[in-house]
């Protein structure tokens, strides 16, 4: 079964779409936290971001990079969050990477990207030593 954005790729269910080329898209979200709430897709399937290929990445990147001011422009927002739910445990609903862009608006009573995330941890120096060694391993 594919996912209602590939369905949106197919045209198989409309969308206002504001951009596309050979790899990717951009949309509008159906339901949006702010006129101008944007998502950006690889046209092919991938879940998470962990998933998506290099060279899609660079293309998605590419795409993200030219929407965010088209719609900062567009809707005359003063900034912009632009964030992936990437995981359900983060979020995510729809397992179709996509990258919103959420136009911000001075006063709009919105938070940032700080807020997301539970009760922060009261990490101490060695602690944090080893998570950053245990992520640039990884790297
Ligand atoms: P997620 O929580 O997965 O990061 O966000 C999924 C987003 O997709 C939500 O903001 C939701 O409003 C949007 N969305 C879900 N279904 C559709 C749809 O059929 N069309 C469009 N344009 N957006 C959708």
């Amino acid at each position: 079964m594919s996912t209602i954005f590939t369905q949106i790729v197919e045209g198989e269910i409309p969308a206002r779409i504001v951009y596309e080329d050979e790899t990717t898209v951009a949309f509008l979200d159906a339901n949006p936290l702010a006129p101008g709430h944007t998502l950006v897709i690889p046209k092919d399937e991938y879940e998470r971001l962990n998933d998506v290929p290099a060279d899609v990445a660079t293309d998605l990147y590419d795409t993200i990079h030219r929407m965010v001011p088209a719609v900062e422009d567009a809707v005359d927002a003063d900034a912009t969050t632009v964030a992936f739910n990437n995981g359900e445990e983060a979020g995510q609903e729809v397992p179709h990477v996509h990258c919103h862009i959420v136009p911000r608006f001075e006063g709009d009573g919105g938070g940032p990207i700080h807020a997301v995330a539970g009760e922060a941890p009261d990490l101490d120096d060695d602690e944090l030593d080893e998570i950053a060694a245990g992520i640039e391993s990884e790297a």
